[in-house]
């Protein structure tokens, strides 16, 4: 049995399997053929990798750490590097605080506001000096920031309140966002900032966080297009989590319980919606992610076909290739992009309807793809504007 084509045991769900593609794009008749005369070829972009997660605890680094914690006291005026502001300010949110809500309808991909935080924090202090030494660290950098950004630090919320020695790291374990990583320092980072601190969660977020270290910036991306009215939200834990799971890790770290449309729904559209993303959880591990890789390149370059020569009884044949639109769809329906599985995913896709050079799929999964990237479009818009060119194109066995 060669694997990914024959599974023993059905590791999809019927209903899933039989999902359509969301949005299956026509083929343009009118498209010009001029372009596949071109010797250029465009390679699929290098996969992004959403979030670098060194350990908390670099070996002898204590003293280097204490160092880069003191810089954001050499204060100076606020910095905003805002380049669109496409929400009204941060206005009240039922139920939920403060929070960003747009103004304007806003592109996939595009950049909701840029800005440098307030301050930047190790996520975590080597432990020789002890609790208090960290704690201390934390207090001196935000009372030593310049007046105006102490006063916008101090004026976030803080929902930890006693569980945390000081209300200034209660201030940065609610607010700081991962940043990083840092030449000098090779842990985590956090950084709080004025406005995409406010961002709210909502398991079905329609904006991501990123960080420039080159400029030392945060921005906010949206995932999708967001309608003008509609509150921008990013997700504080792991969107592929169960319902309750979800929920657990948001009331223990954050001390609120979610009501977004996923976590109010009930009965079988509960168990839909976790089976669903506990799909996407079951493919987005490293492992897993690879292994899958290298069989879709197998069945690939083998032709594409699905003609296994003998089916054994009680088998599902899988094609590789449903099983990675299924994903997509579900990501789609869930609104949850997984930040480690979209792109092995649409970059699959693209690879499949490059072979059979359907331009039209190439062309809607390669600008999905631009629109999630947190760091620019990664180089996908280029392979929707020139499907023809891109490295896989028309390379099929017959
Ligand atoms: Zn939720």
């Amino acid at each position: 049995m060669r694997r990914g084509f024959l599974l023993s045991t059905p590791r999809v769900p019927r209903k899933t399997v039989l999902l359509a593609d969301p949005s299956p794009p026509p083929n343009d008749p009118n498209e010009s053929l001029e372009k596949a005369s071109s010797t250029k070829v465009i390679p699929l972009p290098a996969r992004y990798i959403p979030r670098v997660m060194p350990p908390d605890y670099p070996p002898d680094l204590l003293e280097r750490t204490c160092h880069t914690a003191q810089v954001p006291a050499s204060g100076g005026p606020p910095e905003h590097l805002t380049v669109f502001i496409h929400y009204n300010g941060i206005i009240p949110i039922e139920g939920a605080g403060l929070g960003m809500v747009a103004t304007v309808d806003i592109a996939a991909g595009e950049v909701i506001v840029r800005e440098r935080p307030l301050l930047l924090a190790p996520r975590a202090f080597s432990a020789p000096k002890g609790r208090e030494h960290a704690t201390n660290i934390i207090v001196n950098a935000a009372q030593s920031l310049h007046p105006e950004n102490k006063r916008l630090f101090y004026a976030l919320k803080n929902v930890k309140g006693n569980t945390v020695p000081s209300a200034e790291e209660g201030l940065v374990n609610t607010n700081a966002f991962g940043c990083g990583p840092f030449p000098a320092y090779h842990g985590r980072y956090g950084g709080v900032a004025r406005d995409a601190s406010r961002a709210n969660h909502s398991c079905s977020p329609n904006a991501a966080q990123s960080f420039d270290g080159a400029t030392l910036t945060q921005s906010l991306r949206a995932y999708r297009a967001i309608r003008a009215g509609e509150e921008i939200t990013v997700a504080y834990v792991g969107m592929s989590m169960p319902a309750e799971a979800r929920q657990e890790e948001l009331l223990r770290r954050y001390f609120f319980t979610c009501v977004c449309k996923s976590c109010r729904l009930t009965g079988a559209a509960r168990d839909k919606s976790d089976s669903f993303r506990a799909f996407v959880q079951a493919n987005s591990g490293a492992d897993m992610i690879a292994e899958f890789d290298a069989t879709f390149e197998t069945w690939l370059a083998e032709g594409a076909h699905l003609s296994p020569p003998v089916v054994p009884p009680g088998c599902t044949i899988v094609n590789p290739q449903t099983i990675t639109l299924t994903l997509w769809t579900i990501m789609v329906e869930e609104g949850c992009f997984d930040p480690a599985l979209w792109e092995p995913v649409l970059t699959r896709l693209v690879k499949y309807y490059s072979v059979f050079k359907d331009e039209a799929r190439v062309r809607h999964y390669a600008t999905k793809a631009a629109g999630l990237r947190t760091d620019e479009d990664g180089g996908w818009r280029a392979v929707a504007e020139n499907p023809r060119m891109t490295e896989w194109w028309g390379k099929r066995k017959p």
